[in-house]
């Protein structure tokens, strides 16, 4: 491959992971992952508590800090250099298990904080995108409540929004439903399934809402004790699965 070819091939990758290691203290919790994401991929992670889901997908945006190999995104190593690091986490959005909403805050304000405070975008500009959001995600009459006044299928979508008021290039979802009764986890379901199937967003989700990857994930990765054990389209990987683990992991979920 010239040289040309080689760095059109790495620029079309929005994040890359090379060898990655992280330890906690002793505990060896990612091993050599090795993960290449392309822009407007949207990837399902899934595997059994404590494989490192959330820790991998936390490194991503340096919520954690890993100790060896690589993260690179947009073609720039992630090295805790904070300039960096700023325009990572306002071009990666996250949504978590726990909304974390601003209690004290109506849904407005916790949508447009950061775009006034972090982006400086004007307060009528912030509120008219935060509008235009909380439409997406149906909830338009909710902007001058409260969180705990909402549902948890609506906090959920508030958070969202949120994500979304700030434009990011990718989001990282981890376990978006899995603190919601069931009546709510398709309306979050939903959302995601929209943002998904609007394409140009790179997404990265950790979810066991296997529906949802078999309608929208380009690529199922599954993970045991911090390793990638096997990826696959959707198709393939519930279908045929390779592995001893997958199987086992699929027949206890399904
Ligand atoms: P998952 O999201 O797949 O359930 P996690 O990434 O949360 O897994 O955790 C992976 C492993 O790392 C678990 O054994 C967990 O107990 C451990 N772990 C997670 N966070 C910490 C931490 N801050 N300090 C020490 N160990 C941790
Ligand atoms: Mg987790």
């Amino acid at each position: 491959m010239s040289e040309a070819n080689k760095n059109a091939a790495v620029n079309d990758y929005i994040i890359r992971m090379i060898n990655l290691n992280k330890w906690y203290g002793d505990f060896h919790v990612l091993k050599d992952i090795n993960l290449d994401v392309k822009q407007g991929e949207r990837i399902v992670i899934c595997g059994p508590s404590g494989s490192g889901k959330s820790t991998l997908i936390r490194c991503i945006n340096h919520l954690e800090e890993h100790q060896k190999g690589q993260i690179v995104i947009e073609g720039e190593e992630l090295t805790g250099d904070i300039k960096h690091l700023e325009k990572v986490r306002t071009n990666v959005g996250m949504c978590f298990q726990h909304f974390n909403l601003f209690p004290h805050l109506t849904i407005m304000d916790n949508l447009t904080l950061a775009p006034i405070w972090v982006r400086k975008t004007p307060k009528a500009e912030a509120e008219a995108t935060a509008m235009k959001y909380l439409e997406r995600v149906k909830i338009p009459d909710q902007a001058d409540k409260f969180p705990g006044q909402l549902s948890g299928g609506q906090q959920q979508r508030v958070a969202i929004a949120r994500s979304l008021c700030m434009n990011p290039k990718v989001m990282l979802f981890d376990e978006p439903t899995s603190a919601l009764d069931p009546e709510m986890i398709s309306e979050v379901l939903d959302v995601m399934v929209e943002l998904a199937e609007e394409g140009g967003m790179t997404m990265l989700c950790v979810t066991h809402e296997m529906g949802f990857a078999k309608q929208v994930a380009d690529r199922v990765i599954f993970m045991d004790a911090g390793q990638i054990i096997e990826e696959n389209t959707p198709d393939e990987f519930f279908n045929n699965p390779q592995s001893e683990r997958t199987q086992l992991f699929l027949s206890q979920i399904i």
